[in-house]
């Protein structure tokens, strides 16, 4: 690992002001994904910006009867309130769907949704790979490809985002609140957060330079029937293969968005409108674009087989 400085921030504004003035500086939350690379030397921010003092780490109802959720309230803490598990149970499953409880007990809001790519070439410094050193080449096309992305996937990079948490979230429409070094605040609709690879894959979301996660917000509770489906290669301690989160209302009706089949959780509104007549008719527009490998077309059968035990757990 390489010698590094670390500070804790004092408010979040400032935090980010750093991070906007060196660009070697980096935040660090609960550091299970950030410490990894920096041994792997994938990450060498020269600085650590530590904010667990600011005060991001409380959930509190919002004025339009939602739930704001602070970027420093640990994974466990989001799954076990009991608002959480009461109102929006897809985003307890999926959390509790993710890693360890070791691990959940440190990982923070903003830095699961923040966690980068499992491909097994960004993590192997040996291979180019687009999305680590940018414009070194994929290793991963025309490489060994079975848990990559099958959708919205460019020449450049077919890697998939990898957590659980935030496909719950986007099906829940949820928005992700910041702060920049100007202290001026936005809010982002989850769907415009994370990116596709596009020519730029070493871009995983939209924040930039010097912008930090301050919340997530959920609105209002939507009623439904809430449930994570997540298919791995092994009962536990693996990422997704592919994953489903559904919020479905009594009459059929629902939102669906899928995990690891792209580079951002995976919803296509439009298809939503099939799932009264089955998890075939809303598969086939959901990947009606897909561009699996030889290796990886598997998922898109299974990810409408999850889809269809969904909807049957669903209907009770
Ligand atoms: C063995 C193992 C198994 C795992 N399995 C799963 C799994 O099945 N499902 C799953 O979803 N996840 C899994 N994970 C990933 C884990 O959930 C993430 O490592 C964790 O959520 C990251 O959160 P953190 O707070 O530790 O982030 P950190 O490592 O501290 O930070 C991650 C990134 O976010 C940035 N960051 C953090 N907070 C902010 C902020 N407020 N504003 C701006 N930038 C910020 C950091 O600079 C860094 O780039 C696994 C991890 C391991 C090690
Ligand atoms: S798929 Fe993306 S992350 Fe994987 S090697 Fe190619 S560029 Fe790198």
């Amino acid at each position: 690992m390489k010698p590094f400085s670390y500070e804790r921030a004092t408010d979040a504004a400032s935090a980010a002001r750093t991070l906007a003035e060196r660009p070697e500086a980096r935040i660090i939350a609960g550091g299970t994904n950030l410490l990894d690379l920096m041994k792997l030397e994938i990450e060498t921010p020269g600085h650590l910006v530590d904010i667990q003092d600011i005060g991001l780490d409380r959930i509190e109802p919002t004025d339009e009867g939602g739930l704001r959720i602070g970027a420093l309230v640990s994974n466990t803490e989001l799954a076990s309130d009991d608002r959480v598990r009461r109102d929006y149970g897809v985003l307890a499953r999926a959390i509790v769907a993710g890693a360890s409880g070791q691990l959940r007990n440190k990982a923070t809001t903003a830095g699961n949704l923040l966690q980068r790519t499992r491909c097994p070439y960004f993590y192997d410094t040996n291979m180019p790979c687009n999305k680590r050193r940018p414009g070194s080449g994929c290793a991963a096309i025309g490489g060994y490809s079975r848990q990559l992305a099958v959708v919205g996937s460019s020449e450049h990079c077919i890697a998939t985002y990898p957590g659980d948490m935030a496909i719950a979230l986007r099906v829940l429409d949820a928005q992700v609140e910041t702060v920049r070094a100007d202290g001026s605040a936005r809010s982002i609709p989850f769907g415009d957060f994370h990116r596709l690879p596009g020519d730029e894959p070493q871009r995983d979301n939209v924040l930039e330079r010097g912008e930090i996660i301050t919340a997530v917000t959920l609105p209002r509770p939507v009623g439904g029937t809430h449930i994570y489906h997540k298919v791995r290669d092994r009962a536990s301690y693996a990422f997704a293969l592919v994953s489903v989160a559904a919020v479905i209302q009594p009459d059929g009706t629902g939102a669906v968005a899928f995990g690891g089949v792209a580079h951002k959780p995976w919803r296509v509104e439009a298809a939503e409108a099939a799932l009264p007549q089955g998890a075939r008719a809303v598969t086939a527009q959901v990947f009606a674009d897909a561009r699996p490998t030889d290796e990886n077309r598997f998922k898109i059968p299974l990810a409408e087989r999850a889809l269809a035990a969904v909807i049957d757990q669903a209907r009770g």
